[in-house]
């Protein structure tokens, strides 16, 4: 059987894997740990369940911790991610009292790992105000910015940079996000894993039985989009695009979503998509367990499009893995999704319904098109967004910064 890293390289080619191992070696005997604030849901734990074996696999000590918090912690979160991402609305004073109590609780009960290790990734607003209750700290802290800050409310952003700016270094995914801070700022987009149950190869017979179970027409086509339910996603707008096509065409519609821990909004946009969808047969929604990965691999490998019509996108690993199964995305024209959806070549960027019907009728008539750009859309991942690049740049960043004096880096 061969090791994962083999297993890599057969789908990256035995450069890539070399240099990760001679990364790897620089950093040997150095302490990484990464906190977030749920092990469950979101693309922030799809990746770090993905990425922290990879390290161990590699010799890299790495470690991931997630933070615990009651309801009103997370309403609090919650309200800033929506506010970072461009919604006008001020925190009440208290819940941000709270947001930092609770910030300070978990510090206390990961103290000792904190205050030891090499290297701290702190993920998102969530956990980032930890770093005030560690003026002892011994390693250097990253806060690692997931979300789309291109246009922030001003006042959160101001707030949150107090913590924000404590920080030996920030990482974001896009240029447009990176916010003015007194530390080096780096450029890393996310990625997939090609070799997790969510990306990897299916067969025939599990592709068969997912159209049974979930009762798809399999001579029919089939729209998905795969999200939790949150209002930046538009699921609104995706069945109002669906309906526009189906004037024309007997398409499917999938939704399919589940919740994440630190998620409460999830609920209420559900019920308003099950309402919107009224009592079509045609529309599927489809409520998961966050680690339904088979399912939600075997519904982007039946569907002919993948939409993600965020309205924001941090970056969208969902656009990633439908790209990677070879089928173009209508996405939003925003965020990440403008990194991987190269309009006309992987997907089209659309930014109303109307547009995203357009295009689906487009690529649905056309399916040589349609072939042509999922063939792209594959490489495209493999050349950019697979985990091995991803890590690649963890490691440079991690040896840069501590490191601090090295501008470049010698690889033995
Ligand atoms: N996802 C999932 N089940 C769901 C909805 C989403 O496993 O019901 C996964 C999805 O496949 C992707 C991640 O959660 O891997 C979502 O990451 P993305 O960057 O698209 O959005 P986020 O939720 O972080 O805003």
């Amino acid at each position: 059987m061969a090791t994962l890293l083999e297993q890599y390289e057969q789908i990256v080619g035995t450069d890539v894997i070399d240099q990760l191992r001679q990364l790897a070696k620089l950093l040997g005997g150095k302490r990484i740990i990464h906190i977030s604030s749920t092990k469950a849901g979101g693309g922030v734990a799809e990746i770090l369940h993905r990425i922290i074996p990879l390290k161990h696999e590699l010799g890299i000590d790495a470690v991931w911790e997630t933070i615990t918090g009651d309801a009103d912690f997370f309403q609090c979160t919650k309200l800033m991610h929506n506010t970072l991402q461009g919604n006008r609305f001020d925190i009440p004073d208290y819940l941000l009292r709270h947001y930092e109590a609770v910030n300070r609780e978990n510090a206390e009960s990961l103290r000792g790992l904190l205050e030891e290790a090499d290297v701290v990734f702190i993920h998102d607003p969530q956990p980032a105000a930890m770093i005030e209750s560690m003026p002892a700290r011994k390693g250097k802290w990253i806060w690692r910015c997931h979300i789309d800050v291109s246009s922030p409310y001003r006042p959160v952003w101001k707030y949150l940079r107090d913590f924000v700016r404590g920080y030996d270094a920030s990482v974001w995914s896009l240029s447009e996000f990176a916010q003015r801070l007194p530390h080096p700022m780096y450029l890393i987009p996310p990625s997939i894993d090609p070799l997790s149950d969510k990306n990897i190869d299916l067969g025939p017979e599990e592709l068969g039985k997912t159209y049974a179970r979930w009762g798809l027409d399999p001579q029919r086509p089939i729209i998905t989009q795969i999200s939790r339910f949150d209002r930046f996603k538009d699921p609104l707008g995706v069945v109002r695009a669906y309906r526009l096509v189906k004037e024309f065409t007997p398409v499917q519609l999938i939704l399919a979503g589940g919740g994440a821990t630190d998620d409460p909004e999830g609920e209420e946009v559900f019920n308003e998509v099950k309402t919107s969808a009224g009592d079509d047969p045609d529309i599927h929604i489809l409520l998961l367990p966050p680690d339904d990965n088979l399912t939600i691999n075997a519904l982007q490998r039946i569907s002919d499009i993948i939409l993600q019509k965020s309205t924001r996108e941090g970056f969208g690993l969902t656009v990633t893995e439908a790209l990677w199964k070879g089928k173009p995305v209508i996405g939003g024209d925003t965020g990440g999704i403008r990194l991987q959806v190269v309009n006309h070549h992987t997907g089209f960027l659309v930014n109303t319904p109307e547009g995203a019907a357009l295009r689906i009728r487009y690529l649905l008539k056309r399916r040589e098109k349609l072939e042509e750009m999922g063939q792209k859309a594959r490489e495209f991942v493999r050349e950019n967004f697979l985990i091995t690049r991803h890590l690649r740049e963890y490691l440079t960043l991690i040896f840069a910064v501590a490191n601090e004096t090295q501008d470049r880096i010698e690889l033995l």
